[in-house]
């Protein structure tokens, strides 16, 4: 078994990114919205302001209250819209419920959006034109997959999970690379037969999907989900001690699929499409 080294790749990433910022004439600024007090949100937005500090990328973290409306939401993107001196714009997700998500991730423009959610985006790639941002997470699996030469063309790839954050442009960018993709879900029918045969597994679930003698001996394992176990300790959807042994290449949580994110949105933040 080969460890998808996340972790390593990630600092390797990061490290090419500053150099390409320091030799930038103008700096890439970053933009990141907030709204409301969700303590696992403002953790995620102190992490990636620290990511941008380390890399030279200016951030602005703008904290409005959980009183916000949509219009006022709204407003202040199309602010940072025409302004030139932002280069990317992030609403930090999940927001309060009387904003409505699509509307907020449409308005915010192509050219400064970082997650690469707007339609125009989305759009892009499903149509096979490169976007002017690729989704952190997938970008980052694709890194990822192809550091350790893993071959993506002909492949048969298992997906599980359907978000429009990881599941949904996964199976597009892996479509694009020419592989053979299934996409699972909660309905899908007979999970274990699909996940044994796969080349490439990639789950993004939330919860211990993948078990014991669920995989082949060259199985490609992606573990994206993360959330905390009955014992308050990080975990992901594969049940790393007892699959590990059994297949070719796994990614470990925490240090796989996260600190790759964290590059993959660094790469984004860098770019500057609007200048
Ligand atoms: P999500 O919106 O939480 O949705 C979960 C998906 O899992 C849904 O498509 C759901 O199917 C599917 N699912 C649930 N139970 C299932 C089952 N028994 N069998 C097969 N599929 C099942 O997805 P997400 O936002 O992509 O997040 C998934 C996980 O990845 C979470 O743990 C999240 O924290 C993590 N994540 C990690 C990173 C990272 O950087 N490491 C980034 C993003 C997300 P239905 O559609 O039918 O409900």
């Amino acid at each position: 078994m080969i460890l998808l080294d996340g972790k390593t790749l990630s600092k390797k990433i990061i490290q090419k990114i500053k150099s390409n910022v320091d030799n930038m004439p103008v700096k890439p600024h970053l933009a990141v919205i907030i709204v409301g007090n969700d303590p696992s949100s403002r953790i995620y937005v102190k992490n990636k302001k620290i990511a941008a500090d380390e890399i030279g990328i200016k951030s602005t973290i703008i904290e409005l209250p959980e009183s916000t409306t949509e219009n006022e939401l709204l407003m202040k993107i199309h602010e940072l819209n025409n302004d030139s001196e932002i280069s990317g714009i992030l609403v930090q997700l999940p927001l309060p419920q009387h904003i409505n998500k699509n509307n907020i991730i449409t308005a915010i423009s192509p050219l400064k959006d970082v997650d690469g959610f707007h339609p125009e985006n989305v759009g892009k790639l499903a149509i096979g034109i490169e976007p002017y941002y690729y989704p952190a997470t997938p970008q980052g699996i694709i890194m990822l997959l192809d550091e350790y030469n893993i071959p993506i063309e002909g492949a048969d790839a298992v997906i599980i999970g359907r978000s429009n954050i990881v599941g949904k442009p996964m199976a597009q960018m892996l479509l694009n690379r020419n592989a053979t993709v299934t996409i699972c879900h909660s309905h899908t029918k007979n999970l274990e037969d699909k996940i044994k045969t796969a080349d490439i597994v990639i789950s993004a679930v939330g919860k211990k999907i993948v078990r014991c003698k669920m995989v082949n001996k060259n199985s490609v394992l992606v573990d994206v989900g993360i959330y905390k176990d009955s014992n308050g300790k990080l975990t992901g959807d594969i049940d790393f001690d007892f699959v590990s042994p059994d297949c070719g290449f796994i990614s470990p949580v925490p240090g796989g699929v996260g600190p790759m994110t964290i590059a993959s949105l660094m790469l984004n933040a860098s770019k500057i499409h609007n200048i």
